[in-house]
């Protein structure tokens, strides 16, 4: 932060910018520099490592295509697993699907968790929902560990660097195969591709690998550096594009609808040369 404004450096060159009114929390965790502010724009906002996490105006973009488009590509997402998303803004939208008997989100940090309900309530909010489990600890491990369980899984994390380093890797996406039932599927963000291009090749290239259906969609996210986001799916069987209009339903989103679940597969030339299609 450098007096009431604050940059998230992107490159050496660019950055993303804002004012802050107020410091919330300042602290360094066991994992990461956690800072929570008051912004003049966008509300209150969370940052690890100098990097946006999420921000009270445009949070719901993010949120709803991380959740939606997997759980309305499934017909039946009983049972949902949440990696990273210690704000909660994932499980909030996941609570939105009847059909989930139950979603756990894994995060390695609980000040994450601790920090958003305090200063993010309308976003941690679904957290202590009774088909809520909470675990603090890492995903590559829980992972590891679970066969055969999930029918959706969505990969909320940081960038690949720090506690996130090894959920960017082939072996975590053979992991998540395996963790998932025999029709499940799974999302990661994947970056932006003004500044991350490699990143986005090789995920999609690792996630081919092990996937039948693999595919790369977008959002528009003002506080991420670039604005466009990438997001990518891996499906045993369920195609994304291929959903029947019966398993919409409605939801109440703010970003998300039925047209834009098709329309955001909808890739420009140079994001679609990235993704290899
Ligand atoms: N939406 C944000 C973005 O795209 O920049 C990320 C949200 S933030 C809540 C991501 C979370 O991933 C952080 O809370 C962090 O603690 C968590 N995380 C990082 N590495 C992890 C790991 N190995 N296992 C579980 N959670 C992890």
């Amino acid at each position: 932060m450098s007096g009431n404004w604050y940059t998230e450096k992107q490159t050496e060159n660019f950055g993303i910018t804002m004012k802050i009114n107020k410091t919330l929390h300042v602290e360094q965790t066991e994992w990461q520099f956690l800072e929570m502010a008051e912004t003049a724009e966008w509300g209150n906002m969370l940052f690890l490592d100098g990097m946006v996490m999420t921000s009270q105006k445009d949070e719901f973009v993010y949120h709803e295509m991380v959740a939606h488009v997997p759980l309305f590509t499934h017909p039946n997402p009983e049972n949902v697993l949440v990696v990273g998303g210690g704000d909660g803004g994932v499980i909030r939208e996941v609570m939105k699907h009847p059909k989930v008997k139950k979603a756990t989100l894994v995060d390695i940090d609980g000040k994450v968790i601790e920090y958003s309900k305090k200063y993010l309530p309308e976003i941690a909010g679904e957290l202590d929902n009774p088909r809520v489990e909470v675990i603090v600890g890492d995903g590559f491990m829980h992972i590891a560990k679970s066969e055969n369980e999930y029918d959706v899984i969505m990969v909320d994390s940081t960038e690949p660097m720090g506690p996130a380093v090894d959920l960017f890797t082939k072996g975590f996406y053979a992991g998540i195969h395996k963790a998932l039932k025999e029709d499940g599927l799974f999302v990661a963000q994947s970056d932006n591709p003004w500044f991350k291009a490699d990143l986005i090749k090789q995920v999609q290239s690792d996630v081919k690998e092990i996937f039948p259906i693999t595919k790369l969609y977008t959002a528009n996210i003002p506080t991420y550096p670039s604005g466009l986001w990438c997001f990518t799916i891996g499906s045993k069987k369920h195609d994304p594009l291929a959903v029947p209009d019966e398993q919409f339903h409605e939801v109440d989103t703010k970003y998300y609808t039925k047209e834009l679940h098709k329309a955001a597969f909808v890739l420009p030339k140079f994001v679609k040369d990235l993704a290899g299609e």
